[in-house]
Order: C-alpha cells, then sequence, then structure tokens
C-alpha cells in the first residue's frame, strides 16, 4: 500500500458530517510548515486546482520527511480532529523518484490531507489504449510517465470530487 490514512472524526451522524464537522476541523491554530523539498509541488497544486476551477490555498499542512509503515511505503497523510495533517514522505523512496512521480506522489497525498479523498481501485482505457489506474487517488504509486501521459485526466479526476470522509 501506498499510503495509509488514518481519520479520526468525532461527528456523530454522517449528515453532521458533510456539514458540522467542517469549522471544528479548524479549531487548533492553522500551521504551515512544508519542507522546501515539496514546496513547488504545493505550489502546482494550488495552480492545477485552479485550472480546473477551485480556489484552494494551502494554509494548514506539514509535509516532512520520515518514517512510513514500511520500507514500500512513499509517503503517509495523517488526520487528525483538530490538528494540522499531516503527510510523511520516506526520503529513500523519494530520492529515486524523477520530479513526475515525485508530483504524482505529493498530489496523491494532497489529495488525502486537502481535498478529503479516499482510495480509488478502479482501471480504465488511458492513453494509446493502456490500461490505467482511474484515478490518482489509485492506492499503489502511478509511474511518472503514466501519469504524465494522462494528466488532463487525472487532474480533473482529483478535484472534481471532494470531501469524501
Ligand atoms: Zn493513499
Amino acid at each position: 500500500m501506498k499510503a495509509f490514512v488514518k481519520v479520526v472524526l468525532l461527528c456523530s451522524s454522517s449528515i453532521t458530517l458533510a456539514m458540522g464537522c467542517a469549522p471544528k476541523e479548524k479549531a487548533h491554530t492553522e500551521l504551515f510548515q512544508v519542507d522546501q523539498t515539496f514546496m513547488p509541488y504545493v505550489q502546482n497544486f494550488e495552480l492545477v486546482a485552479s485550472e480546473q476551477g477551485k480556489d484552494i490555498k494551502i494554509t494548514d499542512i506539514i509535509i516532512q520527511f520520515g518514517p512510513t509503515n514500511s520500507i514500500n511505503e512513499t509517503g503517509v497523510c495523517e488526520i487528525t480532529t483538530n490538528e494540522t495533517p499531516r503527510i510523511t514522505i520516506n526520503q529513500g523512496i523519494w530520492n529515486a523518484l524523477n520530479n513526475n512521480d515525485q508530483q504524482e506522489v505529493i498530489f496523491h497525498e494532497l489529495g488525502h490531507c486537502i481535498e478529503h479523498r479516499l482510495h480509488q481501485e478502479g482501471e480504465m482505457l488511458g492513453f494509446n489504449n493502456r490500461q490505467i489506474p482511474v484515478s490518482i487517488m489509485y492506492p499503489y504509486r502511478i509511474p511518472g510517465t503514466t501519469y504524465m501521459a494522462n494528466v488532463d485526466h487525472y487532474h480533473e479526476e482529483l478535484f472534481s470530487k471532494s470531501n469524501e470522509f
């Protein structure tokens, strides 16, 4: 598994989850603490969101290098009520990736931590009739070449759904 999402939500029903939880999620002081390595991808995430018609300014996130749950896990997003969402990236894996791979990794984790997307398992026919994951939220890392060959689809899909938990 590429990433594990820890979600702790205290609302008592799915209806209050959709509406009532939002203000409580900001009951802590916002913190923007992003390792410089990841800044270009955070800025690209906001840019791509705006291209997709979503005005997103990320003000509350921690992105850092650190240990993940296994040596094969590239990144993890942790969301805990009343805390700043935290993304941890395995530096050994990161260093072996090219820029496209790296952007896919950060967009996937921001998909969890900012867009509140869950994993999407499905596949579809992509560019050149190749079988590809339907979403950047696929549980396993999508190679940067596949990501960029289908980038319009992946970016549209990423921002067309949100707040799924
Ligand atoms: Zn994930």
